[in-house]
Parts: C-alpha cells; sequence; structure tokens
C-alpha cells in the first residue's frame, strides 16, 4: 500500500543549488538563505572561483546552513585520450575541495560525445568512475551520477535514464556511488517509478533536485521553471523518492535566463512559496 504524500511542513529540507541564484555572490547567499531560513546549498564550483573554500565553508557553517553537495564533476567521456585523462585530475580536485568544504558528496554529470558512440562514452564514464572512485573511498565521498534528460545526449551525457544510471551504479556495486534524480530530466519517463524504486532498493538514491518544465521551453538549458509553473508531477515523484525512505534535502535547482534578471530577493521568496505549495 502507497503511503499518502505529506504536505511540505517546513524548510528543514529546503536545499538551493548556488547556481539558481547566480546573480549573488555566494557569500550573499549565506546570508540571505541563513535570513529565509534555507537549511542547505549546493555549491557550484564556479561559485568558489578566487575564494578560499576553507573560509567559505565557515560562512555556512556560522549560518547553521549545511552544504549538501558540491556541483559537479564528470564529463568523463571523449574521444580524444588528453581530455579524458584531464578529466579524472579534475575529479580529483573536486573530491579535494569537498573534503574542504565538508560535504560528503559530488553530482556528476559524466560526458558524452557526438564523434563517438553513446556506448563508447557510457564505457568511458564507468572507466572514469572506477578510476577515481579510490581517492573517493580514501575520505568518504559519495558521487552521485545524475542521468541527464536525453536533448543532452549530444555532449552533456550519455547516461540519460534513471535505468541507465542504476544499472552503472549497480555494476560498480559501492556504497560511494548513487544517483542523482532531477525530476527536469526524468519527469518523461515511464519507468520513472520503478527506477526510484529500484534506486532506493540499491541504496543509491543520493539527491533529489527540483524545478519544473516550461512550455514552450525557450532556451535547452536556461529555461527551467520555478516549481508549479510547469507540467512535472511534481508531488507524485517526490512520493515515489519518499517511499524509498529518502530522507534528504529536496534541491531547487533553476538556471534561468528569465530568473536571472529578476530582484534575486523576490526570487528568493516566490521560490519558496512555490516550495511549499507545488512540491
Ligand atoms: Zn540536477
Amino acid at each position: 500500500m502507497k503511503t499518502s504524500i505529506e504536505p511540505i511542513a517546513d524548510l528543514s529540507r529546503l536545499c538551493i543549488h548556488s547556481i539558481t541564484n547566480k546573480p549573488w555572490s555566494i557569500e550573499l547567499m549565506a546570508e540571505k538563505y541563513a535570513r529565509a531560513g534555507v537549511s542547505g546549498i549546493t555549491i557550484w564550483r564556479e561559485a568558489l572561483a578566487d575564494r578560499d573554500p576553507a573560509q567559505i565553508r565557515r560562512r555556512f557553517q556560522q549560518h547553521g546552513i549545511s552544504i549538501v553537495s558540491l556541483c559537479r564533476g564528470g564529463f568523463f567521456a571523449s574521444a580524444d585520450h588528453e581530455v579524458r585523462q584531464r578529466a579524472i585530475q579534475d575529479n580529483l580536485l573536486a573530491i579535494d575541495m569537498a573534503v574542504t568544504l565538508e560535504t560528503d558528496l559530488i553530482v556528476l554529470v559524466c560526458g558524452a560525445d557526438p564523434v563517438q558512440s553513446l556506448e563508447k562514452s557510457r564505457m568511458q564514464i564507468m572507466i572514469g568512475l572506477e578510476t577515481i572512485l579510490p581517492h573517493a573511498e580514501t575520505y568518504g565521498i559519495r558521487l552521485a551520477v545524475e542521468p541527464l534528460h536525453p536533448m543532452y545526449a549530444d555532449v552533456r551525457s550519455a547516461i540519460n535514464t534513471l535505468r541507465q544510471a542504476n544499472d552503472l551504479v549497480e555494476t560498480i556495486g559501492s556504497p560511494l556511488v548513487g544517483v542523482a534524480v532531477d525530476v527536469y530530466h526524468l519527469w518523461w519517463d515511464p519507468d520513472l517509478e520503478d527506477q526510484i524504486h529500484r534506486c532506493g532498493e540499491l541504496d543509491a538514491l543520493f539527491a533529489f533536485h527540483l524545478s519544473d518544465w516550461k512550455t514552450p521551453t525557450t532556451d535547452l538549458l536556461n529555461d527551467r521553471g520555478l516549481m508549479g509553473e510547469g507540467c512535472i508531477p511534481l508531488r507524485t515523484i517526490r512520493g515515489w523518492v519518499e517511499e524509498t525512505g529518502f530522507t534528504g534535502h529536496h534541491e531547487i535547482e533553476i538556471f534561468s535566463n528569465h530568473y536571472w534578471q529578476m530582484n534575486q530577493d523576490e526570487y528568493l521568496n516566490r521560490i519558496i512559496s512555490a516550495y511549499r505549495e507545488n512540491c
């Protein structure tokens, strides 16, 4: 029997990705999120450019905000050997940065290369993951493979369904390798409910990302919607996720040219209302 989906009661599980409020500095996010009662942040590496990550960590700790994950590593797939080697180095650096930030999770956009087959890219992704895994094991850093919508299968990720991500996780068989379930990428998939449950059985559901799908979508990357603004059955999907026993954060991740132009204080208020009302 299915459990009923409780409405969102408070903000204790609300996390926002730094890219969502891109116009703000990371320091300003710490202040604004604390004041609004947001309890977590996922930090995109771009937001740390020219910053001392240890100082940023302390700032969020002082504000009582947990750093839920670091975004992002991956991009393992390339026809060019040197590009693949650079990606490995970059992922090792990402693990070191996660250690300094005292977060135990890195989100991986795994990569693809249009000059080679998706199967070949997937093989390189597996090799890349296995290559960085010992370094992740040294520090107990978890790696979340994020399956991306198939419209990104040319250059961003050859992992496009939750089934593929689960298969990869199952093959690697490490408790540190799991999945980030992002509704924007996966909402259309007829297997989604079954695969979310399978992901839970694998103990691999590491992260849950929220936004909405707008119609028409005017930009393939930067036109995500606020929750409730589009056609994604957010509450239904959250129900499936919670049925697995997932107790992690609900992470708001919205890339949007439209919202980046808006007053960010007003936007943050709208994010919080949309989270309460539509998730
Ligand atoms: Zn995501």
